[in-house]
């Protein structure tokens, strides 16, 4: 399947780390050490509270903001919650919606994800949807009919041009912080799977333009040999982007891999 139909995007998700006073010290470090060609699209995807603070330090600069989670709702009575216009007006472009903590410590449905997800596009903002299988779940078998079930229920009434605007993150729950890597191989099937179902669900044309990215322990010294594969778009990374020097070295692995194809 050809990537040039499709942006790369490396993806930073901070979780809960990062002090607001500590965003612009990590981003001058890592600007200082980012490539300087744009071979894919940068994010980071910080706590609401470090949002302000990373928008100011990324200011004029190629990495853009993203966030965590966003409400379901527009706007009142929901206490502790942000909505997609306060994430928009602070110049959010990309929401993680139903990462596998949110849905395991939060109670997060397919449902919810996919109404999250519609509320994201209809802002024009990108949601990055997560799926992934548990350990369980691969060994016994069941990996490809649950991701296709995430990923056709977070893809529920949508539009082939939503579809289109929507990154899909897999990210398998026994790789992410355990260290535990999926081979790229193992990696690569069930990223070409999801892009599978995307053609059956919507269309050829549709699939071979949806951005899709792994997640789960990437880091500078495995991007590449993920990133080199077909279905492989970018990453969604946790650990290692909260360390610019790492960050930066898996952002210049896409230019590699670009250069390599
Ligand atoms: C994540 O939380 O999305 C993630 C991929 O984490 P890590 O890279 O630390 O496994």
């Amino acid at each position: 399947m050809n990537k040039k139909y499709r942006k790369a995007l490396i993806a930073g998700n901070w979780k809960m780390n990062m002090l607001p006073s500590e965003a612009k010290g990590f981003v001058e470090a890592l600007k200082a050490e980012m490539p300087k060609q744009k071979s894919c699209d940068v994010a980071i995807c910080a706590p609401f509270v470090v949002m302000p603070a990373l928008m100011k330090a990324t200011g004029g600069s190629r990495i853009a903001l993203g966030a965590q989670d966003v409400s379901a709702h527009d706007k009142g009575a929901y206490t502790g919650e942000v909505s997609i216009a306060q994430l928009k007006d602070i110049g959010t472009k990309y929401v993680i919606i139903g990462h596998s903590e949110r849905r395991q410590y939060h109670g997060e449905t397919d449902e919810l994800v996919n109404a999250k997800s519609l509320k994201t596009l209809d802002a024009g903002i990108t949601p990055i949807i997560c799926v992934g299988e548990s350990l369980d779940q691969r060994e016994r078998g069941l990996t490809l009919p649950h991701i296709e079930y995430q990923v056709r229920a977070a893809l529920t009434a949508m539009s082939e041009e939503q579809v289109r605007r929507c990154v899909i993150a897999y990210e398998p729950i026994w790789a992410i912080g355990t260290g535990k890597t999926a081979t790229a191989d193992q990696a690569e099937e069930v990223c070409e799977y999801i892009r599978g179902v995307i053609r059956k669900a919507f269309s050829a044309r549709t699939a071979r333009s949806t951005t899709i990215l792994y997640g789960g322990s990437m880091n500078a010294g495995n991007a590449m040999e993920l990133l080199g594969k077909a279905d492989i778009d970018g990453g969604l990374i946790g650990g290692a982007s909260l360390k610019p020097t790492d960050f930066a070295k898996i952002i210049a692995a896409t230019a590699q891999e670009s250069a390599h194809e």
